[in-house]
């Protein structure tokens, strides 16, 4: 056996053609955090992968390597790797929901709610009437017809399952009519055209891409004609001569087997800051057959796609054979179930993160004023805004506070470092300034937050 022992100070800077043994560089105290973090295979494999590519390079082949250097090779690496898990961060972007941060943030209470349903056993699928089988969707139907009048509704993964289920069921090998002001794409890769032509339907386009009108949709069925679908365009607006249909008119005048779907996206229900936005219930009022959304975006739920609407649509679609592979866990369930007992009974933790910030303002502030009373000289307060993002509502703005750093350093350098902090803080740049936007802070960042910044931001030079 080779000598195990600890080398001393200087061998440990002494280059060397003999590489340690992988065993017995995992022992090493260094590894004992990046092991906690990444599991044992994995910083296994990133030793083994360090070590074959050192042996293959031509320094190595000429000096050997020093193991301080050979340890401090493996502690990048390990680092790198414990960056990409997931992490909590603090979103300073003054986007409520941040597609590239988590989308909405789950209501604490709401997840604690859930805790014993998710870590035990429990009904999903049982009947405990009849102690027979039953269906999964329990309560949340009748929740739904309650908070949107769909007489029936359903669940699926995402929204974007929502619609090819839909269009699957409904519209496979016939036509589907869209405006042309309607074919957008939302979010890495998803488009409506593209999503179309998956699920077996065709593409009639009709309109401009700033007015379409109901006549419009009229002259364009065919005895092919399966399906009307209007989009909701929720990462952009038109402005100025634009023209779009009243649902209502083309509701009326839409021939019986035809059925009118809307993919509203944001899941809009009681919510009363966007006034001039369709809800979920106006469509259905208003004539659409279905409708489908987003389960966290403005709802505040989990993220997962519902379709509401004609109960004898939604039993078509639930019968689909693809239903089953569309089908959420008892963890979206159990979340979305009591979002909507708590919704309507109007309690706080019905509210999505986009209701519960915009419905006090005064929040924002206070958190503005404890992070200036807690780091002097560090910020000036500048007038901003908060969006709701995530695809809701590309057109409003809303005013809220931010604090504009002063500290001396390139805002490059300084929004980098704000990134790599234990808890990362994702911050937003304006006019060469690095601007932390409070409304998106939440209660629980405060206390890191602030101890994290007193570490990091250095106060500008006080007036003599
Ligand atoms: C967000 C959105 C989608 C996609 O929803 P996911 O839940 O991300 O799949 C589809 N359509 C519209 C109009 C949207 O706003």
């Amino acid at each position: 056996m080779p000598n195990q022992s600890q080398p001393q100070a200087s061998a440990i800077d002494q280059p060397s053609h003999r590489l340690p043994q992988v065993e017995q560089l995992l022992q090493q105290a260094f590894l004992t955090p990046h092991i906690a973090r990444l599991s044992r295979p994995l910083v296994t494999q990133l030793v083994r992968d360090t070590l074959s590519e050192l042996r293959q390079s031509e320094g190595f082949r000429q000096h050997g390597v020093a193991l301080a250097r050979l340890e401090g090779l493996i502690d990048s690496r390990c680092r790198q790797w414990v960056r990409q898990r997931q992490t909590r961060l603090i979103n300073a972007t003054g986007t409520l929901v941040h597609t590239n941060l988590g989308r909405s943030p789950l209501c604490a209470e709401l997840w604690d709610e859930v805790r014993e349903l998710n870590t035990g056993y429990n009904n999903l699928e049982l009947d405990l009437a009849t102690g027979k089988r039953g269906g999964r969707k329990g309560l949340i139907a009748p929740l739904l017809a309650c908070l949107t009048q769909a007489e029936d509704s359903l669940v699926v993964n995402n929204n974007a399952a929502s619609l090819f289920l839909l269009l699957q069921e409904t519209a496979k090998g016939r036509e589907v009519i869209v405006s042309r002001g309607e074919q957008i794409q939302i979010g890495g890769g998803f488009r409506i055209p593209d999503i179309l032509a998956l699920s077996g339907a065709k593409l009639v386009e009709v309109g401009t891409t700033n007015i379409t009108t109901a006549r419009d949709y009229l002259d364009a069925i065919t005895d092919q004609t399966a399906l009307v679908l209007m989009v909701h365009r929720s990462n952009f607006a038109i402005r100025g001569f634009t023209e779009s249909p009243d649902i209502g008119e083309v509701a009326r005048a839409l021939p019986d087997h035809i059925v009118l779907a809307v993919d509203q996206g944001s899941g809009l229900t009681t919510e009363e800051f966007a006034p001039d936005e369709t809800s979920v219930r106006q469509y259905l009022k208003a004539g659409a057959d279905l409708v489908c959304y987003s389960g966290d975006k403005l709802l505040g739920g989990p993220q997962c796609g519902i379709i509401g609407g004609r109960a004898d649509l939604i039993k078509r679609l639930e019968k689909h054979p693809m239903m089953r592979t569309f089908r959420p866990s008892r963890i979206v369930y159990s979340l979305l179930e009591r979002l909507l007992i708590h919704k309507l009974n109007k309690s706080p933790t019905g509210a999505g993160i986009a209701q519960r910030t915009l419905s006090s303002p005064a929040a924002m502030q206070a958190r503005a004023d404890q992070l200036l009373a807690a780091l002097p000289g560090c910020f000036i307060q500048v007038p901003a805004q908060l969006v709701v993002g995530g695809g809701t509502l590309p057109d409003e703005f809303y005013p809220a506070p931010a604090l504009e750093c002063r500290d001396p350093r390139p805002a490059q350098q300084l929004l980098d470092a704000l990134r790599e902090l234990p808890v990362p803080v994702i911050a937003t740049v304006r006019q060469q300034r690095v601007l932390l936007n409070v409304a998106s802070l939440l209660a629980d960042d405060m206390p890191l937050l602030i101890a994290q910044l007193s570490e990091l931001l250095i106060p500008a030079a006080q007036e003599p």
